[in-house]
């Protein structure tokens, strides 16, 4: 036995793990507006009255339950945003462009793609996106009652 420390050794692997878990009130009457009535809904807070979208059963500000439901815009204001240029697993083939869109009426921003936008010219994309511009959301023909029932949000 040596006292010297050796270099640890890596390990290379991956994880591919199918699972199901219950999506919750909150996120269930969400993804149910999304599907048979094409409305996205938040939930407001009854202490600091903030919109949050997607709606979830406790304020993390007030740690009180939310329990009134409030629809909101498809359209709203473009927070922040990146475009990506590499693949990940499960995700789509880039160059796709994720943002954080604040909908009319919420007060919490949504995560989702945006679109409708020509990414694959870089110095193009950046002028055609700024955080402040409006967008409005894409819906899909058929939905599933998932996020990407909204299959983006696009220049409005
Ligand atoms: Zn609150």
């Amino acid at each position: 036995m040596t006292s010297q420390q050796e270099e640890p050794l890596t390990i290379d692997g991956r994880w591919d793990i199918p699972y199901r878990h219950t999506a919750g009130q909150a996120a269930s009457r969400f993804f149910r507006e999304l599907k048979e009535n094409k409305r996205i809904v938040g939930g407001r807070c009854p202490s600091c009255r903030r919109v949050l979208v997607p709606p979830r059963s406790f304020c993390e500000r007030c740690f009180v339950p939310v329990e009134e439901w409030v629809e909101v815009g498809d359209k709203g204001t473009l927070e922040t945003f990146t475009i990506v240029y590499a693949q990940f697993t499960s995700l789509p083939p880039p160059p796709y462009c994720v943002g954080v869109i604040k909908l009319d009426g919420a007060d919490t921003g949504l995560i989702h793609y945006v679109g409708g936008v020509d990414l694959q010219d870089l110095e193009a994309a950046k002028k055609a996106l700024s955080v402040g511009m409006r967008l409005q959301a894409v819906w899909r023909d058929q939905r599933e009652g998932k996020i990407t029932d909204i299959e983006y949000f696009t220049p409005a």
